[in-house]
């Protein structure tokens, strides 16, 4: 559609991205919207199917390291994916539920922030995008209080998982995921082969696998190549959105603006519509992941059924520990590299060591000035909260590991560059002088404006945020849609 015709028309829903957030915005309203209802999605990348994805080996034909500007720690990266679908293409597909303690930390470790939600609020939605994307997870019972079993059944572990299921019952887990473990409704079954950013048999769920009829709805309008560059707004309230299409800039016009960008673009949307807030772009964060590999005697890993079957809480909920040192939680994987003994390749077992941030208000995100409005992602160092416990890893994983034949646990010096989650930067909380948005992702100041994603998150758990996020897009949809009604 030629970008003048777009700008004349008014559309009741302007949505900006079609990653998770968005996509899972655009589900709870459309199943509620009228049948003459407008929506129009912007979205900046192109459509790049899986046939294409796995020809050209890549999830994008955008480089996203060329969208944004990165200062302070230079081994501080930030991952993400642009093009129809978002990060629901490169995706590994974890999809655990945040703990009820992770929502009050204020509350209960005198750290933090509390959320101004509880798990229980979105408890039912959790459950419907579980539903949605047909989460394969433990079938004895979880970590987290949820009603009856996940779609799928569990992958099936390897025999070092299985010892420590055994030792843990409680706190060790098969890891919920939306990598297929049965033949799913638009999906193949995981192979198992630690590809996962790039599934050939495109067994984990994608946008693009299984919510792409959302886009192909009457009601809804999809423009490619459209980068949205802000928000217009008159009288307090948003109108549309201007955007770059075709290389002319036309303003969108709406009644609701949604902007499902994530967490380094909305904010960088907000700033260029001159929405000042001082926590907006703040507190950018994301988890600290830390790998190592522990060497068995007698014990072979790597025949569990997909790439990270196990989930272990065992430093992770712990009401004396969390008051000093972040939460961990243990990611045991089946790909990674075998052992370097011969006839005993297989007796290892990866892990994955996931430790909570604390939010910090210096690292940031803001607008460049050469060239102008281009994001720039601050980052300068992790909490003191998070370090504390990368450092004392070594004892706690081997009282931890006490029930496994450990030969040598072999922990990697310094901590990974990202783990791919891009979190906070329009915090969401009761007090509009302490956060960006409310408690419905809707901006304190602009009461038809949306803020969707892991941006919204006051504080970021160990859990990879994804599930998190698109049951927060439900909860805001339908909180929307309810007091509209
Ligand atoms: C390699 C990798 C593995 C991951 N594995 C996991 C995992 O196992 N579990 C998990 O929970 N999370 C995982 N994540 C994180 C997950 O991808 C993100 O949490 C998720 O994609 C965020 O969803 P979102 O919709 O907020 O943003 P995105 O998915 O990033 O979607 C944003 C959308 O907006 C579009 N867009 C951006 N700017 C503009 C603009 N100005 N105008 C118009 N459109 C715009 C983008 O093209 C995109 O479509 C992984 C990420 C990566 C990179």
């Amino acid at each position: 559609m030629p970008s003048s015709d777009v700008g004349a028309e008014a559309h009741d829903v302007v949505i900006v991205g079609t990653g998770f957030a968005s996509s899972f915005f655009l589900l709870g309203y459309l199943e509620r919207a009228s049948p003459d209802a407008r929506i129009i999605v912007l979205e900046r990348g192109r459509r790049n199917d899986h046939a294409w994805q796995i020809e050209h080996r890549a999830n994008s034909d955008v480089v996203a390291a060329d969208l944004f500007q990165r200062r302070g720690d230079p081994d501080k990266n930030w991952n993400f994916t642009i093009g129809f679908g978002g990060g629901s293409n490169c995706w590994w597909g974890n999809t655990p539920r945040m703990l009820p303690a992770d929502f009050e930390l204020q509350s209960r470790f005198g750290i933090g922030t509390d959320w101004p939600l509880s798990y229980d609020d979105l408890a039912p939605h959790y459950e419907r995008v579980e539903r949605e994307m047909e989460i394969a997870g433990p079938a004895d019972s979880s970590p987290f209080p949820r009603r009856g079993p996940y779609p799928q059944p569990p992958h099936r572990l390897n025999e070092a998982e299985r010892l420590l299921k055994r030792a843990y019952p409680g706190q060790f887990f098969a890891t919920p995921t939306a990598r297929a473990r049965l033949p799913a409704r638009s999906r193949g079954t995981c192979c198992a082969n630690g590809v996962c950013n790039l599934c050939p048999v495109d067994a984990k769920f994608t946008i693009q696998n299984s919510l792409a009829h959302l886009y192909e709805d009457p009601r809804v309008t999809l423009l490619l190549g459209a980068e949205a560059l802000a928000v217009e707004t008159a009288a307090g309230r948003a109108t549309g959105v201007v955007c770059r299409h075709q290389d002319r800039e036309t303003t969108v016009l709406g009644d609701l603006v949604v902007l499902g960008a994530n967490a380094l673009f909305n904010p960088a949307i907000l700033l260029r519509s001159g929405l000042h807030h001082p926590l907006l772009g703040r507190r950018l964060h994301e988890q600290v992941g830390l790998l190592a590999e522990v060497h068995l005697d007698g014990v072979d890993g790597f025949q569990g059924s997909s790439s990270v079957t196990g989930h272990g809480y065992m430093l992770y909920d712990d009401d004396t520990r969390r008051r000093t040192k972040a939460a961990c939680l243990i990611e045991t994987w089946n790909v990674g590299t075998f052992r370097p003994n011969y006839g005993r390749w297989l007796q290892a077992l990866p892990l994955r060591l996931v430790f909570e941030d604390l939010p910090q208000d210096r690292n940031r995100v803001e607008l460049s000035l050469d060239p102008p409005g281009r994001p720039v992602a601050t980052f300068e160092e992790r909490s003191e909260y998070a370090m504390r416990a990368v450092r004392d890893i070594g004892p706690d994983l081997e009282r931890v590991l006490a029930p496994l034949p450990v030969e040598r646990v072999v922990i990697e010096a310094a901590p990974e560059p990202t783990e791919s989650h891009v979190q906070g930067t329009t915090v969401m909380g009761d007090h509009p002088d302490s956060s960006v948005i409310d408690r419905f992702c809707i901006h304190h100041g602009i009461r038809n404006l949306v803020v969707l994603g892991a941006g919204a998150f006051p504080t970021g758990s160990p859990a990879n945020p994804t599930l998190t996020l698109c049951a927060l897009s439900l909860w805001s949809v339908d909180h929307l849609l309810s007091s509209a009604a």
